[in-house]
């Protein structure tokens, strides 16, 4: 399956030419043209990389970089004119994975999605596990465990305790959690994070009794802690 590629770039002429050289290397290729757009295509376009111009029309690239990076960790190669040093410090805290400086070929960016997708994509498969205290997750195999204890976990419950995990130690909101699960944030869903909490809490009870591991924080939403059992 070939991996796709989200283009954010209000110049059209650089988006056709990228999109050529791209579809040529055998990516999928989608664009946008505004970072409003973005992170919605983001969220229906799942794509493998996301080529990121950083001045952009209404939401700016490094806007739009940040949002991606609440939303995961895909890799984002940024496209800018804007040669200032500061700006690619600025961006390189961001999270950005590359740096491709106006004018440039579209050769050397086709070079330069493949070297960070195989980086990356290196990178996942040594993380396919999450530990945290007593909590074992196998992300590939979409297997959770408690003490050692296989949870049946729905997919949505697999999805928070994932999520908790990846975060664990910070306090996470029905809001990050809704978009966590399912890519769109419903004020009106939220509720419905509560009652899957409530399920993963019950299911954890059962294997490992009444340890506090997830708690509320009110008002604002759940924190994963590591614990350990006393060993018997
Ligand atoms: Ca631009």
């Amino acid at each position: 399956m070939s991996d796709k590629i989200l283009i954010v770039e209000d110049e059209v002429r650089i988006v056709r030419t990228l999109r050529l050289y791209l579809e040529q290397a055998g990516f999928a290729v989608t664009a946008v043209h505004t970072g409003s757009e973005a992170i919605p295509a983001f969220r229906q376009e799942r794509p493998s990389l996301v080529l990121l111009d950083l001045n952009l029309p209404g939401q700016d690239g490094l806007d739009v970089c940040r949002s991606l990076r609440r939303l995961g960790d895909v890799p984002i190669i940024m496209l800018t004119a804007r040669t200032e040093e500061m700006d690619r410090l600025i961006g390189l805290e961001l999270g950005a994975d590359d740096y491709i400086s106006k004018p440039f070929s579209p050769r050397e960016v086709v070079a330069r999605v493949r070297a960070v997708l195989r980086r990356t994509q290196g990178q996942l498969t040594t993380h396919q596990t999450l530990q945290a205290g007593v909590l074992q997750i196998d992300l590939a195999a979409y297997r959770a465990w408690a003490a050692g204890r296989l949870l049946d976990l729905t997919q949505t419950e697999f999805e928070l305790l994932a999520t908790l995990m990846r975060h664990k130690g910070h306090v996470m909101s029905r809001a990050q959690l809704l978009e966590a699960v399912q890519g769109i944030a419903f004020e009106e869903l939220e509720r419905a994070i509560d009652q899957h909490i409530k399920n993963v809490r019950r299911k954890l009870k059962e294997a490992v009794g009444d340890v506090a591991i997830i708690t509320t924080i009110y008002g604002v939403g759940y924190r994963l802690d590591e614990v350990e059992l006393p060993h018997a």
